[in-house]
């Protein structure tokens, strides 16, 4: 009797249909990414179709409780969406494309977010595929002689689509607040001369932790930065830290927590089915040894002076620079921070990194350490380290009456631009007997 029983209930949980529950559809610059929440795992294919082009997404032995019809297709390849069964028990979504795509598709297990997901990603065909644009700094006319360049900070706002990081009081998203800081950030650092951001993640979809440091690493970045304001399972947790790489361990209990939350944002944003590359570990290893000490004392350094800086907006978690083993750290050859802007488990600061006004003062604070770095260990080639090189070789100079800015830069073969650089000068305006720097030759 007990086997029959048992018979019976195995036949009953293959006949079951798995519940298609709902669809979320990201766009990102160069991909988009469908997500099916189901209510249990289901067999699937895709295969594409041409002429028109379509996709077709089979998922066996399931329905679809809702509509597909709310996507927002106004942009990426789907140009419509229909949906059928087939012999009573399979559905058949078939995507209408705009343009042939690349498609990849994974089922990602359930996490304490979601449930169990079958994720579609389009990506556009390798033949039409328009690599990640990055503008290379434009040199206006009077800069075309010089051959100096921009340093370029790459800016990641962690999290993004899928993954909404952590969600704190009020039901605020991470990924939404370090997007926002992320942005002002980007801002600053436009405005500055010499230096140039470049944005990991532009808008709301998921990208890689691998992917993130490639890109940083396409875009030839010299300072890599992920943004995030994670929870702690403890409301009390509050301030802001600065974190880099640590290949042997966490200096302390907070930073090994935060780093496994990190590292496991791919599994809810979902890169699933992709592996994380073990060769490229191997070699990251290889080659850790023989440049990771170099860019992690920069990070170390850089990181500080980031972390004081942030001390003036924000109570700080720990006065040093910690360090962990967050995935999103391991490029041997770029320096990397990631910045816990705060605690969203804290109310106090959830209350606080909602607000524009402290997203603005905190990427300030990030701005002003970045900048106090690499003034003063400028890379070589740059045109901070041609401003350095310039003013080492400085005399000083006492205004005497009469004298202009314009006319003591015209004596001295060089700009006013230049001496009020030199001299951290706002204006023009100069009084008798103050003592500015002017070059020596
Ligand atoms: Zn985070």
């Amino acid at each position: 009797m007990r086997i029959v029983l048992a018979v019976l209930l195995m036949s009953c949980s293959v006949l079951s249909l798995a519940d298609v529950q709902g669809v979320r559809l990201w766009h990102a610059p160069d991909s988009s990414r469908l997500v099916f929440d189901l209510n249990q795992e289901a067999e699937h294919k895709i295969f594409p179709l041409s002429s028109p082009n379509r996709l077709v997404i089979d998922i066996d032995n399931s329905k679809l409780l809702d509509s597909l019809n709310d996507l927002d297709l106004s942009v990426g390849p789907i140009k419509k969406v229909r949906w059928g069964m087939r012999d009573h028990k399979d559905l058949r979504i078939v995507l209408d494309l705009r343009e042939a795509v690349e498609a990849k598709s994974f089922p990602l297990p359930p996490n304490q977010q979601y449930s169990h997901r079958l994720v579609v990603d389009l990506l556009p065909k390798n033949d039409s595929f328009k690599p990640l644009e990055i503008t290379k700094p434009v040199l206006d006319a009077k800069e075309t002689q010089s051959t100096t360049r921009d340093i370029i900070i790459a800016i990641d706002a962690g999290h993004g689509g899928e993954d909404p990081g952590a969600i704190g009081h009020g039901g605020i998203y991470e990924k939404k607040v370090v997007l926002a800081i992320a942005k002002k950030l980007e801002d600053l650092l436009k405005r500055e001369k010499g230096f140039k951001p470049y944005l990991v993640r532009t808008g709301d979809y998921y990208i890689g932790l691998r992917d993130r440091t490639k890109k940083a690493r396409k875009a030839n970045a010299d300072l890599f930065i992920s943004i995030h304001a994670d929870a702690f399972n403890s409301h009390r947790a509050s301030g802001s830290s600065v974190f880099a790489l640590s290949q042997s361990g966490a200096t302390s209990e907070a930073a090994r927590w935060l780093a496994d939350k990190e590292n496991s944002s791919d599994l809810i944003g979902g890169v699933g089915g992709v592996s994380l590359d073990d060769k490229e570990d191997l070699l990251a290893g290889v080659l850790l040894d023989l440049s990771m000490t170099a860019s992690l004392s920069v990070s170390l350094d850089l990181g500080q002076m980031v972390l004081n800086s942030m001390g003036g907006v924000s109570k700080l978690h720990k006065h040093k620079v910690e360090q962990a083993g967050f995935a999103v750290l391991k490029s041997p050859d770029i320096p990397s921070l990631l910045i816990e802007t705060g605690f969203l488990s804290n109310p106090g600061e959830a209350r606080k990194l909602k607000t524009s006004s402290y997203q603005g003062q905190m990427a300030s604070a990030i701005y002003k350490g970045i900048k106090r770095y690499f003034m003063q260990s400028p890379p070589p080639g740059t045109y901070l380290a041609s401003i350095r090189n310039k003013s080492d070789r400085l005399k000083e100079y006492v205004i005497a009456p009469g004298d202009t800015l314009s006319v003591i830069a015209q004596r001295h073969a060089t700009s006013m631009a230049n001496l009020k650089q030199l001299n951290g000068l706002k204006t023009s305006i100069i009084r008798v007997g103050q003592v500015i720097k002017v070059p020596a030759s």
